[in-house]
């Protein structure tokens, strides 16, 4: 067999993705490689499809139980016989697993770093026949990089003790150069064939609101939503409590997940996350890598993240099968304060001497400062994200709440030179709330202590909404007309580049989004239907429910999360063709031999019943 029958015979699809075949080929041909793609793109599949065609066995290292016993459990669903060796299994699991190893029974074997180097592991590694080491996460290896694993340094130790060397691998989403070439030197890949696939993800719909009442935002969305899962990210353990209470209470099936609860809850959590049993997730960062659930439908930012970077990972975790997903986030400008703190406070860089941490902090504080621009930009959010990650994006993409939005342009030279006025007038000495309830002529114990209702700028701006002024700002801080200090307090200082506009040389002009969209722009959104049901006529909505509950109870029976059974991309293709027999049932994409003969006939008859007549 060669890779395109591996590929339809154990994974159901037809052609690979972008990328994929590139890296095979190395693979087969005997290379290293690096392959950096994006969080959904299909990692796994480059070192598993070689590793059914290489002769011997291929070992993946992987950081996390939960992703080996993710993987594992999908090969083996797939009728691929794999294993993994980790601390979740007991002492006579492990030797048995190791035996059954011995006698050549797995083609792929998913181990912990930690083990490479134990003298069992060795004993076994060392008289086997090793094609393959492939290195899943392998930004792990890197300190520049979030996550990092000071067991993966054991990696390039434990491949000089192997008697021939096998074909090295690695894979990671991480896109900064920096950790790039740290994993080609900590792994000591030789001349690898280094692949970076697009960080696109045209299948994500983003959208950044900045609600009045986040939750009830957030409630009408998953009100119209009932069906799917999604993730709802929050900064702290306090929030993630409380949304995940009113949630419960509001009878949504939630659960939560964050770094104070005990391991068995959150392993308990995680688990009725993935196997639908509460498909609605509430959580702090803590939560996700090694969450491999491809049926995520959408992931709400309920507070701003620190960065970028931590957005685009948290928000890609929404459409890993590919099907139509949305990233929401709900921004609030007590966020940046919350997020500054952290910063502020963090214990992580201890270690570090004070010319170090000095420059992470800075670093850090540059890199909110990107993510809070990202919340107020009005040009399209897809590429803004690609440019972040030093792509070239187009000026539209057409499914990002900023490109579906109307937006007109408007001089709002009067308004800044107000605005500067006050800040100048002030002695730059306030920041933004202070400033813009100054103008819009607030009469709060604050204003009045501040004595700014005594200000001459005081009211001039009162016919202007709130809204609209903040825009305004954040347009000014954003283009650096005026820029905040960089200690606690923010205050708004004025920057030279505002200079010509005070003199009147100068006028400023700003996308705005036209008064009358401001309310149908919802709307219209809940019109253009989104998620896996998008684009199927009623019938064909009618049979994915019900290949979708039967999916529910198959899983249930075989206790394996449903995107085992069929991703709900497949699920959507079936719905789509109505295949009446094996053959059509094996032309469906991600219907493979082996699952159909667990499953093709069940969902045939439920294809059947659906379509008695067979008209369809
Ligand atoms: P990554 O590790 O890059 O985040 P995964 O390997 O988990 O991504 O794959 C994400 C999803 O894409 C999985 O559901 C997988 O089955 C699917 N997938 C991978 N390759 C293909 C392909 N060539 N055609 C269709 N689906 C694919
Ligand atoms: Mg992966």
């Amino acid at each position: 067999m060669d890779k395109f029958g591996i590929l339809k015979q154990y994974f159901g699809y037809d052609s690979f993705r972008e990328g994929q075949e590139t890296l095979i080929d190395c693979i087969l041909d005997g290379r290293d490689v690096l392959g950096v793609m994006p969080t959904g793109a299909g990692k796994s599949l480059c070192y598993q499809v070689p590793a059914l065609l290489m002769e011997g066995i291929t070992l993946v290292i992987s950081p996390l139980i939960s992703l080996m016993k993710d993987q594992v459990g999908a090969l083996n669903g797939a009728g691929v016989h794999a294993a993994y060796l980790n601390s979740s299994l007991s002492q006579g699991q492990y030797r048995k697993a190791l035996e059954y190893a011995k006698t050549g029974r797995y083609p792929i074997i998913y181990v912990a770093p930690e083990r490479l180097v134990t003298r069992d592991f060795l004993d076994f590694a060392l008289n086997a026949r090793i094609s393959m080491v492939a290195v899943d996460e392998a930004h792990c290896v890197s300190q520049w990089g979030q996550d990092f694993r000071p067991s993966y340094l054991k990696i390039a130790r434990f491949l000089e003790q192997l008697p021939a060397r096998p074909v090295v691998s690695a894979f990671t989403a991480t896109a900064t150069k920096e950790v790039q070439d740290d994993i080609v030197r900590m792994l000591e890949l030789e001349r690898p064939q280094v692949l970076t696939a697009g960080f696109n993800r045209p299948n994500l719909y983003f959208s950044v609101q900045s609600p009045k009442d986040r939750y009830a935002t957030m409630k009408h969305y998953l009100d119209c939503h009932p069906k799917d899962s999604g993730i709802i990210y929050c900064l702290t353990r306090k929030t993630v409590e409380e949304v995940c209470g009113r949630l419960r209470e509001d009878g949504f099936p939630v659960t939560r997940y964050h770094a104070g609860l005990s391991d068995q809850e959150r392993q308990k959590n995680q688990d009725d996350f993935i196997y639908d049993r509460a498909p609605v997730m509430v959580a702090t960062n803590a939560f996700g890598m090694g969450i491999d659930k491809s049926n995520v439908r959408y992931v709400i930012h309920y507070q701003m993240p620190k960065n970028m970077e931590s957005y685009y990972q948290e928000a890609g975790r929404a459409g890993r099968d590919g099907e139509p997903a949305e990233c929401i986030l709900l921004y609030g400008g007590q966020d940046v304060i919350t997020n500054q703190f952290f910063i502020d406070h963090n214990q992580e860089n201890e270690e570090l001497d004070e010319t170090a941490r000095a420059r992470v902090w800075e670093q850090d504080r540059e890199r909110l400062k990107k993510m809070t621009f990202y919340c107020f930009t009005n040009e399209c959010l897809r590429d803004y994200i690609l440019r972040y990650f030093g792509e070239y994006g187009e000026n539209y993409c057409g499914n990002c709440s900023n490109c579906l939005s109307q937006f007109e342009t408007v001089d709002v030279t009067k308004i800044v030179q107000v605005l500067a006025g006050c800040v100048r007038s002030s002695g730059q000495r306030y920041g933004i709330n202070v400033l813009i309830d100054t103008v819009h002529g607030a009469n709060t114990a604050k204003i009045r202590q501040y004595r700014m209702n005594e200000n001459p700028y005081y009211g001039e701006l009162s016919k202007e909404p709130v809204y609209k002024l903040r825009q305004v700002l954040n347009y000014l801080l954003l283009k650096e007309y005026l820029r905040t200090t960089s200690d606690e307090y923010l205050l708004v200082k004025l920057t030279e580049k505002l200079r010509p506009v005070l003199e009147e040389q100068e006028t400023i002009v700003m996308k705005m989004v036209k008064e009358q969209e401001q309310a149908p722009k919802e709307k219209k959104r809940k019109r253009r239907k989104t998620g896996p049901g998008a684009g199927l006529t009623e019938a064909d909505e009618l049979l994915f429910e019900r290949l979708r509950a039967l999916r529910l109870a198959i899983a249930r029976e075989e206790q394996v999360p449903p995107y085992i059974v069929f991703s709900d991309k497949t699920l959507v293709a079936m719905s789509r063709a109505w295949p009446k027999n094996k053959r059509e049932m094996l032309a469906v994409s991600g219907v493979g031999e082996f699952k159909y003969e667990r499953y093709g006939e069940r969902f045939l008859a439920c294809i059947k019943e659906t379509n008695p007549a067979g008209e369809k």
